[in-house]
């Protein structure tokens, strides 16, 4: 009997590191409605997914692609109709639009214009996408431009910069900016390392001081804080040096 008790556990465990939600329901929804760089796009929600936790789902709307951000955003008024905590809208605007994320913070939504931050460079083109995505999302979370030069929220002023800001959040601009997403019903996907690390807390009443634990808890710190080791080196911080 035993056995099987042991067996229902372990199945409950793997069935719940798919997806565990913490409260809310509404995910972060991405629209690419300039029919390009899907490939990319894909990469920015695994990214995104992976420093915030946040969910993100691709969806389809029935919206023709506009000029300029501004008239996208209009154009989008009253036709976004599935609840999200932000809708990130992909569009490659015409050559007179200078802004490459503009925000339309009372419809949630941020459009992203491709067309502003394309380069050939496969890589250094997605990570503008991952950093712009991280833009919208925590702008519209009530984020500031962050002076420091690693968070992604630094407020660059060309592309040349774009490239040297970090990817993710500084950690209070991602502790803040999760804080408003949890408020706002966002949902959180745990990680396999968090509920194997909420496991052994449940089993064991005592502090964790076993070596095994504090490793956990040290990755768990890297996961929640977002360190992003992949990321080139930002602007005046010559001890932090990558090749790219
Ligand atoms: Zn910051």
């Amino acid at each position: 009997m035993r056995k099987w008790i042991i067996l229902f556990m372990l199945v409950c465990v793997i069935g719940c590191t798919t997806r565990s939600l913490d409260a809310g329901d509404k995910p972060v929804r991405f629209y690419n409605l300039s029919g390009q760089d899907q490939e990319l796009i894909d990469q920015a929600a695994k990214f995104l997914m992976r420093h915030t936790q946040m969910q993100v789902e691709n969806t389809e709307i029935d919206v023709k692609q506009e000029a300029s951000n501004k008239a996208q955003a209009a154009a989008l008024k009253g036709k976004i109709t599935k609840p999200a905590i932000a809708h990130i809208v992909f569009i490659n605007a015409g050559p007179n639009e200078r802004e490459h994320l503009h925000l339309a913070a009372q419809q949630h939504v941020a459009v992203v214009n491709l067309a502003g931050i394309r380069t050939k460079d496969a890589k250094t083109y997605g990570r503008r996408i991952d950093r712009q995505v991280t833009r919208g999302i925590f702008f519209l979370m009530g984020r500031s431009p962050c002076p420091n030069p690693y968070c992604a929220l630094f407020d660059y002023k060309d592309n040349a910069t774009l490239d040297q800001i970090g990817r993710n959040t500084c950690p209070p601009c991602l502790l803040g900016g999760l804080d408003s997403a949890k408020k706002k019903g966002a949902i959180i996907v745990k990680t396999p390392l968090q509920l194997k690390l909420d496991e052994t807390r449940k089993n064991s009443p005592m502090p964790a001081t076993s070596r095994a634990s504090k490793e956990a808890e040290g990755k768990l710190q890297i996961l929640r804080f977002g360190v992003d080791d992949d990321s080139p080196s930002a602007p005046k911080a010559p001890e932090k040096k990558k090749a790219e």
